[in-house]
């Protein structure tokens, strides 16, 4: 006899985990969920390091949202630390206040304006296109050449290894651009960080599931598809991997994280640069759109409060994806498109499995999209309706 479990969930990422505290919660059945890393949360894991620093594992990991059923939801299992996410971008031996705004412009001309002139300056310079198709034309039809070169077109270039005019508009036009003073880097209304870290929240959500729950890690799952029986699935993890690259392999972007600890004595001399006791650089992100190997150095200490005389930092580099590697970014342009739509039709008449998160209907998907697209399918699975699962879903 092999165990039974209800559902089988593969990834315990925020995905995977919602998917299992929903089923067991509301309809008291059971889930196995299996996890090839050696701890939950998937990317958006954080960890103390050896020096005691809380430091997000695979990235910076800013929480937002538009929307009030993801947060009411999580906030059953965290309380928040609202935080305003502030970036700079490194320059020309300056660190320019970013996103560009009036304050940019103010650095730029080198004294200080008004939204009437920059909004002149903008008119002046932007190239007029009604729909931009492509990320070069997002951003010049709102600034124009000058400021796309400054800021975005190397930074793009370094993190994708593609021209701008290759991916599509939504990637470079995430990025906020305005004429007044606000400098958030994000434009969601609700911008705040788990007041006690991302891993105490899904430890509580684990917690929420009680004995229904079995969480195996340091597992694939194909490794115990004979030693267990189940009723449905819920994949999480790369479609063309779940599919044998039947089709090919879809493209990702990869990351690299070198980690750099400072000690007290060391940021006091910083000081002159952080313009702050205690850290290594003036905010929590620092781009390097047009120097270094690199495109970030984040110092998420700014953003999590933690009260310590020392701090790390992380800095990123992009590298190519190789095949069983972590995928971080799925790659958004039509070619790109025309693979994963081939997946997505195959994924649709699977039997029994429903393809949910970042990686399984591969698209760029922020935590609190994956969240509402976990408690959708959640929802269909329960009503036992016959939509399909597997599309995205706006937050
Ligand atoms: P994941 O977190 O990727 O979890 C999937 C899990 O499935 C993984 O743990 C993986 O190990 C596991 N898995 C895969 N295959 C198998 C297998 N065969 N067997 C067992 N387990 C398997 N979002 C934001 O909202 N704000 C941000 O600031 C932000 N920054 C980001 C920065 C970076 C560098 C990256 C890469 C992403 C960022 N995101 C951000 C996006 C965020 O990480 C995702 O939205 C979120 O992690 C998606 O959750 P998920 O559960 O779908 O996927
Ligand atoms: N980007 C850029 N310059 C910057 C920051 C971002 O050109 O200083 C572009 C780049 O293509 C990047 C995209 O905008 O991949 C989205 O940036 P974001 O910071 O949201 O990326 P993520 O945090 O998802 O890696």
């Amino acid at each position: 006899m092999f165990p039974k479990f209800d559902f089988l969930i593969v990834g315990a990422g925020f995905s995977g985990l919602v998917l299992a505290e929903r089923i067991i919660n509301v309809t008291g059945k059971t889930c196995l969920v299996v996890e090839k890393r050696d701890h939950i949360g998937g990317n958006s894991m954080d960890e103390y390091d050896e020096h005691g620093v809380l430091i997000h594992k695979y990235g910076p990991h800013y929480f937002r949202s538009n929307s009030q059923e993801v947060i009411e939801y999580l906030s059953q299992f965290t309380e928040w630390r609202p935080v305003e996410y502030k970036v700079r971008s490194h320059t020309r031996d300056k660190y320019w206040k970013f996103p560009v705004n009036l304050e940019t412009f103010e650095q730029y001309l080198g004294r200080e304006s008004t939204t009437e002139e920059f909004e002149q300056w903008l008119e002046d310079n932007k190239v007029p296109i009604e729909n931009p198709k492509n990320s070069e034309e997002v951003i010049i039809s709102q600034v124009g050449w000058e400021l796309y070169e400054l800021f975005f077109k190397g930074y793009t270039l370094k993190q994708w290894k593609r021209h701008p005019r290759d991916l599509d508009a939504s990637v470079c036009g995430r990025i906020p651009i305005r004429t007044n003073r606000d400098g958030r880097y994000l434009r969601e209304e609700f911008q705040a960080l788990p007041k006690a870290g991302y891993q105490t929240l899904f430890k509580n959500i684990v917690k929420a599931c009680g004995d229904k729950l079995k969480i195996m890690l340091k597992t694939d799952y194909r490794e115990i598809l004979d030693t267990i029986e189940y009723d449905t699935m819920f994949y999480t993890g790369p479609v063309d991997a779940y599919f044998d690259f039947c089709y090919g392999d879809l493209p990702y972007r990869s990351l690299t994280f070198e980690h750099e600890h400072f000690d007290a004595d060391q940021l006091k001399a910083r000081e002159p640069i952080s313009g702050k006791v205690g850290f290594y650089q003036p905010e929590m992100q620092v781009n390097y759109p047009n120097d270094h190997d690199y495109t970030r150095i984040v110092e998420v200490k700014h953003a999590t409060g933690q009260a310590c005389t020392n701090s790390t930092i992380v800095k990123e580099y992009p590298a190519d994806y190789v095949r069983g590697e972590e995928a971080y970014y799925p790659v958004p342009n039509d070619e790109s498109k025309e693979i994963y739509r081939k997946y997505k039709a195959l994924a649709d008449a699977e039997p029994n499995v429903h393809f949910v998160g970042r990686l399984a209907i591969y698209k760029y998907l922020n935590m609190d999209q994956c969240i509402l697209m976990a408690l959708r399918a959640f929802e269909r699975t329960v009503k036992k309706t016959e939509q399909s699962c597997n599309e995205p879903v706006e937050a």
